[in-house]
């Protein structure tokens, strides 16, 4: 089974993720793709993070669209900070795999190096870097941290970075949709729609939810 991780914070789930997830998906041939929602995300600075099971739950509704995606409460189900190496050591350890993939943003890429034990990824699983819509890409030379560097090498005819462990590591340009969480995020705050950003089922629960409106507590009822 080819599998493929794709962590966020899901604050909230929307078009530009899935679209995100579907072209990855085809591309790379994997069978599966768990979606998995930070529960305490580390690198967010953001003090609007709604409840991790409100956007779980949202996940879950969100991915039910593709047979072949998957929501993962594994960083729900942990205590501490989410760190993403503690969820590929898991993974590894759990999954019948042929091949494991982890899906990152470009934007989040670019902050690897703030991360836990983040040198050790690229020997746990491929790495699919994916663009961001709207934002320009730099070359995949410029975004790979410098204590990466020695444990690459570029192979031109597959146009990757193929590392030491024998695991890859590809910048993948998204056609996507320029979508982003924040901007969703604010709009809601003052009560302007969201069209053609958020799947149905998710806008519905946000609204039964009253989640991402101006000065209200955010707090988890089921
Ligand atoms: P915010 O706008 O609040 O920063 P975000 O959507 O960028 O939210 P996450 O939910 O953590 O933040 O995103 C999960 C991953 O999805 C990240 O790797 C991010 O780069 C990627 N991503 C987010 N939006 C898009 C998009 N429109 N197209 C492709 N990838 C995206």
């Amino acid at each position: 089974m080819k599998v493929g991780l794709f962590g966020g914070t899901f604050n909230p789930i929307h078009l530009g993720h899935l679209r995100s997830a579907e072209e990855v998906c085809t591309a790379f041939m994997l069978d599966r793709i768990y979606f998995i929602p930070s529960a305490s995300p580390p690198h967010k600075r953001t003090t609007d993070i709604a409840p991790a099971q409100h956007r779980y739950t949202m996940v879950e509704r969100a991915v039910a669209v593709n047979p072949a995606f998957c929501a993962s409460r594994i960083e729900l189900d942990r205590a501490g900070p989410s760190f993403s190496i503690d969820t590929i050591r898991a993974f590894r350890a759990r999954e019948t795999l042929t091949s494991l993939a982890f899906l990152i943003g470009m934007d989040a890429f670019r902050e690897i190096e703030t991360w836990k034990d983040y040198l050790e990824i690229p020997g746990l699983c491929d790495l699919i870097v994916t663009s961001r819509p709207g934002v320009p890409t730099p070359p995949l030379d410029q975004l790979l941290p410098v204590a990466l560097r020695p444990t690459f090498w570029y192979d031109p005819v597959r146009q990757r970075y193929q590392h030491e462990s024998g695991h890859t590591l590809t910048l993948y340009t998204l056609n996507g949709l320029h979508i982003s969480a924040s901007s969703i995020r604010s709009n809601l705050r003052v009560g302007r729609p969201t069209p053609h950003q958020l799947p149905p089922v998710v806008a519905d629960y946000i609204a039964t939810h009253a989640l991402y409106r101006a000065q209200e507590a955010l707090s988890f009822e089921s």
